[in-house]
């Protein structure tokens, strides 16, 4: 599967704010968006109004940069949730936070998506005691992750552990730190995905344009 390889802070400063892309260093003074608040390039810094398109077209970019998914796969996740029950974007928003990689990320395992990805990419990660290494895999309520035991002692998920600790825990994970495992134990709440903030109406409506 294909993925982006290019400078990550561009597309933040690109998007106007923290997507958290890098890990530990987004929450440092370090971070490109506080040092550079502007566009990346030549007319960075020129003023410049968006249309209504460019408002939702940036809207989709800035969530499918989050989650660090080209644009096929992103615009598939559309198409699935406009076949779910409940409202598109938040059936959408639902189907990516249920990757593995993400699930990863959020149950403190990696620092960033793309570490995350690694993981899962090098058959680090357990799905109730069978190796997975599908970042897209779909993690279902009562699915037990974990990371394998040569992999323990991989130094950056012990830091990022640890920095996780600092963190706010979601609500629909539960992370026994101590054994490097975790339950996903029910489907994501809407309400806590708030930081980086996604406006998912506006992706739904650039797709159904
Ligand atoms: Fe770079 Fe992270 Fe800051 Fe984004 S939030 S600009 S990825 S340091």
């Amino acid at each position: 599967m294909a993925r982006y390889i290019g400078a990550v802070c561009k597309l933040c400063r690109r998007e106007g704010g923290k997507l958290y892309l890098k890990g530990e260093r987004c929450f440092t003074e370090k971070c490109a968006v506080s040092r550079r608040p502007y566009p990346p390039g030549q007319h960075g810094q020129a003023r410049i109004k968006l249309s209504e398109y460019g408002l939702r077209l940036r809207e989709k970019q800035k969530m499918r940069r989050i989650y660090g998914l080209l644009e096929k796969q992103f615009s598939g996740y559309y198409v699935q949730a406009t076949h779910l029950k409940g409202r598109t974007g938040e059936e959408m928003l639902g189907l990516i936070e249920r990757r593995l990689d993400n699930v990863v990320l959020r149950m403190g395992f990696a620092s960033s998506r793309a570490q995350a990805r690694q993981l899962v990419r090098h058959m680090h990660v357990k799905v109730n005691g069978k190796y997975v290494n599908i970042p897209s895999y779909v993690v279902s309520p009562n699915d037990k992750i974990e990371i394998e035991e040569a992999a323990k002692k991989i130094p950056f998920i012990a830091a990022a552990l640890a920095a996780a600790g600092n963190r706010q825990q979601a609500s629909w994970l539960e992370v026994d730190k101590e054994t490097f495992s975790g339950t996903f134990k029910s489907m994501p709440v809407r309400d806590e995905l708030n930081e980086p903030s996604v406006r998912e109406q506006y992706v739904v409506e650039y797709y159904s344009r």
